[in-house]
């Protein structure tokens, strides 16, 4: 998750169109702004898990912990159903705690990263599953930036061999630039393999009304997923995250903590995402 720095611009990828996605237009929720969707989330249709029809499926978070907030009960209830789950872990979660003494950089990434597998043991991912690509917290590169061509390859090279049908994002317009990024990321790797898969989008920080950006929806579709059924599993893996609970390090005043507010928005009986209409 981690904090996003204030004033920052939108970058953009058009994302290539996929066909055939069925029960999307019955469903839809259409909507001009992020922040009518998400003030009126309870609102949204609900969709069935069995609506991913397609078997491979890979979550990608940028942050150590995103995977869990936004898709944990997602997870979870196609862990069960015997789905091929894949996470992919973009950064390397060192810019939580920045000044931490006792936590330095390495300590950290080794320990945020226990985390990840300890929470997605929970919601039954196996730790062979799960990919750390181990960019630099706070950097990962965006489009306009140099590193975003180096950084797309490694994405790519991942793509081509986990070949997934079905890709869990960050939202395109998430207010931290990390989360931006890796969808820029992951969309650039996808237009490059000329792969179709059906692309579901998560919020983070656009929760945070302080936090959310204006844009043209109206080719976006919300729906909500009931987790209901897994949420004490949700709930329990979030718990692993103790880094970023504030029950870990204690020598960094500016470090990240998850507060109650927050999780209010990540522990709900549904999960809200988002989708291109077709
Ligand atoms: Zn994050």
């Amino acid at each position: 998750m981690q904090h996003p720095p204030k004033g920052l611009s939108v970058d953009s990828i058009t994302p290539r169109s996929r066909p055939g996605s069925s029960g999307i237009a019955e469903t839809a929720a259409t909507s001009t702004e992020l922040s009518t969707l998400l003030a009126d989330a309870a609102a949204l249709p609900i969709r069935d898990i069995r609506t991913i029809d397609r078997q491979r499926v890979l979550i990608v978070a940028p942050h150590p912990d995103d995977e869990t907030l936004g898709c944990g009960g997602a997870i979870a209830l196609l862990a069960d159903k015997g789905y091929d789950l894949q996470v992919l872990v973009i950064s390397d979660g060192t810019g939580s705690h920045p000044n931490s003494q006792t936590h330095p950089a390495p300590v950290l990434e080794s320990i945020r990263s226990q985390e990840t597998i300890a929470a997605l043991g929970i919601l039954g991912v196996d730790p062979a599953s799960i990919t750390f690509l181990q960019l630099k917290d706070g950097a990962i590169p965006t489009i306009t930036a140099p590193e975003f061509h180096a950084a797309k390859l490694l994405c790519r090279n991942y793509l081509q061999v986990i070949e997934p049908d079905t890709i869990f994002l960050p939202w395109r317009l998430d207010p931290h630039p990390d989360h931006r990024a890796t969808w820029q990321l992951i969309q650039a790797a996808i237009l490059s393999l000329e792969m179709m898969p059906q692309v579901i989008e998560y919020p983070i920080w656009d929760w945070d009304i302080s936090q959310q950006t204006t844009a043209d929806l109206s080719h976006i579709t919300g729906w909500r997923l009931d987790i209901q059924s897994v949420l004490i599993q949700k709930t329990q893996a979030l718990e692993s995250y103790r880094s970023q609970l504030g029950q870990l390090i204690d020598d960094d005043p500016h470090g990240f903590c998850l507060t109650a507010e927050m999780l209010v928005n990540f522990t709900r009986p549904w999960e809200v995402y988002f989708e291109e209409m077709i």
